[in-house]
């Protein structure tokens, strides 16, 4: 007896076989053809013959009919052998971004639990995430179930998959988590280490703060542009008397690269004796000497100032 986790437990009392799951060799996708309530209704009409174990709405709600240890009828030949979910929508959809995701807790799960493989196969003698049309005539002629737009995503879910497994990183650089079974916006952020007011404003959640399993947090802010340096005001803006806003962009660029100990005060927009001398050691460190290492800063200087 298997029931999914975090998956809408609705038995169906018709249209399976008790005890009838000999072997889970994969996952296969379905389109229903239909809403998302009204398959729920036809699955418990007896004069369906027809079932699956999940389905999903476009909204992303995801509901178990029948326990992984019984036979759904979803792919003739193919019911003892394969799980089985139905997708809301019709021919030629594609699955949204939260069906995406529940398809990719079902595969995950499968794979946690009878050892699926995290990968998309074409044929019923592999292993893996299928589709109902890859049966053929055998598993009842559904050629166009789920439809090439949705057989074209399945390689995203199983990326999807491999995150809530844990086999693949989020993504470079971890800005995303995938919320998993227990999983709160507070015990996330002590994960990542992002304050939960922060990760609430970062993805729009309101109070009161629910998230799903298999949803997809952004843990950081997108990076900030770099600042364009700004353009070479022209050696005129240097030198003793000197009063404008070059000379605090100076001083303030020489402190971040680390010449902040010539400043007892400042730095400023009034031109100093520390800003002559934090300029003259940044010169020398360039390998610089003579005229090149006066403590006014040229062209040069500044790009490689605010490089
Ligand atoms: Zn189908």
């Amino acid at each position: 007896m298997a029931r999914m986790p975090g998956a809408e437990w609705r038995p169906i009392s018709v249209n399976y076989t008790d005890g009838g799951q000999a072997e889970v060799r994969g996952v296969v996708v379905h389109i229903m053809a239909g809403t998302f309530e009204g398959t729920d209704s036809w699955f418990r009409n007896r004069a369906a013959k027809a079932s699956s174990h999940f389905g999903t709405s476009k909204t992303g709600r995801l509901r178990q009919w029948v326990d992984t240890a019984d036979r759904a009828w979803a792919q003739a030949g193919g019911n003892p052998s394969w799980l089985s979910v139905e997708n809301e929508g019709k021919g030629g959809d594609t699955l949204t971004e939260a069906q995406l995701d529940a398809n990719a807790r079902v595969l995950a799960w499968a794979n946690e639990k009878y050892g699926v493989p995290l990968q998309v196969t074409h044929s019923t003698s592999g292993r893996g995430l299928g589709y109902h049309a890859m049966g053929g005539s055998a598993w009842g002629g559904h050629t166009s179930c789920p439809g090439p737009r949705i057989v074209a995503q399945l390689a995203e879910i199983v990326r999807r998959a491999k995150v809530i497994a844990g086999d693949a990183p989020a993504e470079t650089g971890a800005t995303i988590y995938t919320v998993r079974d227990g999983d709160t916006l507070s015990s996330i952020g002590a994960k990542v280490g992002v304050p939960w007011q922060k990760l609430a404003t970062l993805n729009k959640i309101t109070a009161p703060y629910t998230i799903r399993p298999g949803q997809v947090l952004k843990t950081k802010a997108a990076p900030a542009p770099m600042p364009k340096p700004p353009a070479y005001p022209g050696r005129d803006k240097f030198g003793p008397g000197k009063r404008n806003k070059y000379v605090t962009q100076l001083g303030e660029a020489l402190v971040a690269k680390g010449y902040g100990r010539f400043y007892d005060v400042g730095p400023g927009p009034s031109w100093s004796d520390a800003d002559r001398d934090a300029v003259r050691a940044y010169q020398r460190a360039q390998g610089w000497a003579g005229s090149d290492a006066d403590g006014y800063p040229g062209p040069e200087m500044w790009r490689r100032l605010f490089a």
